[in-house]
């Protein structure tokens, strides 16, 4: 059998660690063939000789010398900047390419991978809540497949399989909660960056985990499944599960719930997204339902959790709306990981940059970059 060639954009990461760990576990059929990172360049070296990739792109141009020295001795091509992640997702044999950086900064490169033809293995949601049209109309276009591996969206691709041409009726997005889920307002005013960086139940990188302490990332979850699955923003309903067990179900016309339970390892969405239709026999830990015992449900509080409610409004709202909201979370969570605004001011900056933004109701891929770059300075004016 030939192994399916994967790249991996984002490889120094947490589901980029991930990922390579599952082409480990299934070396007979999965290849890397390309990786990339930011700034981590130390990692991303030890990664290349591990691996041995045919490309590596570090996208930071200041750390190029030092990883294109450390690997000189091998037969690895090693580029830089942020086009050369357009250019190498293209490669030939490349099969699939899984996008697991941060931000905004996935939509380019994903969208040249759908235009070489290659199945995207899509964790960088901030993709879909920017474009998410656009996307659909690419992939549907050049015929490709955009395989889920946030694991709510995982799941729920999960329990439609075989179910093909019946309706979803609604779906059941389940939420932890994050660490803040029981604070009152008076104390999600105070609350500090260790603690919202401390999740209960997932180990992810920092920009994802902020997100999950406002839920902002729920917000994010409920656009890209709109996305994904073609519902209305109405089928879409937010459960709070602090277990994290059931990671999503799908709710049929007559009446059936489907869900897909596990333990929290996001290596077990990854490897769906590669080996889709197929499972692979996996080394994760199983789930051991009697010592959870308890799995408990309930309804998210718009109020205290309101970039929840921000992500549904611009989810209605359409256009660039969701675009705005994402470059807004973007400025507003690195201030506050870098200290420089209170936890509840997130949401009120979100919302005022909501207001004052151009709306584009029919936005093309430029309209996204302008409004992107537009909203990152009202946004910063705001924080000041
Ligand atoms: P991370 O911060 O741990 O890793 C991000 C990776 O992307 C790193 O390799 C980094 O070098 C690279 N990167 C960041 N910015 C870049 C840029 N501008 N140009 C090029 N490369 C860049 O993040 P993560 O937690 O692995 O999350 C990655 C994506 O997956 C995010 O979109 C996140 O929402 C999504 N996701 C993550 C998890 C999780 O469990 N970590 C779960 C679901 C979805
Ligand atoms: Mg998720």
């Amino acid at each position: 059998m030939k192994k399916k060639q994967i790249a991996i954009l984002g490889s120094t990461g947490s589901i980029g660690t991930q990922a390579l760990q599952v082409i480990e576990e299934q070396a007979d059929r999965y290849e890397v063939y390309a990786i990339t990172a930011n700034n981590r360049v130390e990692l991303l070296i030890e990664q290349a000789r591990k691996f041995q990739p045919e490309v590596v792109v570090i996208a930071n141009e200041a750390k190029y010398e030092q990883l294109r020295d450390a690997l000189a001795d091998l037969p690895i091509k090693v580029y830089t900047g942020a086009q050369a992640l357009c250019e190498v997702v293209q490669a030939e044999p490349i099969d699939i390419v899984l996008t697991a950086m941060v931000g905004f900064a996935g939509l380019p490169p994903t969208m040249s991978a759908i235009r070489a033809r290659k199945a995207i293995a899509l964790a960088n949601k901030e993709t879909l809540v920017v474009a998410g049209e656009l996307i659909n109309e690419l992939a549907q276009q050049y015929n490709v497949p955009i395989l889920p591996v946030d694991s709510e969206h995982s799941a729920i691709f999960q329990c439609l399989t075989g179910e093909i041409g019946n309706p979803i009726e609604k779906i059941l997005l389940t939420a932890s909660g994050g660490p803040f889920r029981s604070c009152t307002m008076e104390e999600l005013a105070h609350v500090t960056k260790a603690q919202a960086l401390k999740h209960p139940n997932w180990a992810m990188g920092a920009k994802i985990t902020i997100d999950s302490a406002s839920m902002m990332n729920k917000g994010f979850e409920v656009i890209e499944a709109k996305w994904l699955f073609g519902v209305r923003p109405d089928q879409i309903e937010v459960l709070v599960h602090p277990q994290s067990v059931i990671h999503s179900a799908v709710q049929f016309e007559d009446g059936a719930v489907k869900a897909q339970l596990g333990v929290p390892d996001m290596r077990l969405p990854i490897q769906y997204a590669f080996s889709y239709p197929d499972r692979l026999k996996a080394s994760f830990d199983r789930l051991d339902l009697f010592q959870i015992r308890d799995l408990t449900f309930e309804r998210p509080d718009l109020e205290r959790f309101r970039c929840l409610a921000l992500a549904f409004e611009s989810l209605n709202r359409g256009g660039n709306m969701p675009c705005i909201v994402n470059a807004a979370n973007e400025v507003v969570n690195r201030a506050f990981l870098e200290d420089q605004i209170p936890f509840l001011k997130m949401a009120e900056v979100i919302e005022q940059a909501m207001g004052k933004v151009s709306f584009i109701q029919k936005p093309t891929y430029e309209d996204y970059l302008a409004t992107d770059a537009e909203t990152r300075r009202v946004a910063a004016e705001l924080i000041k």
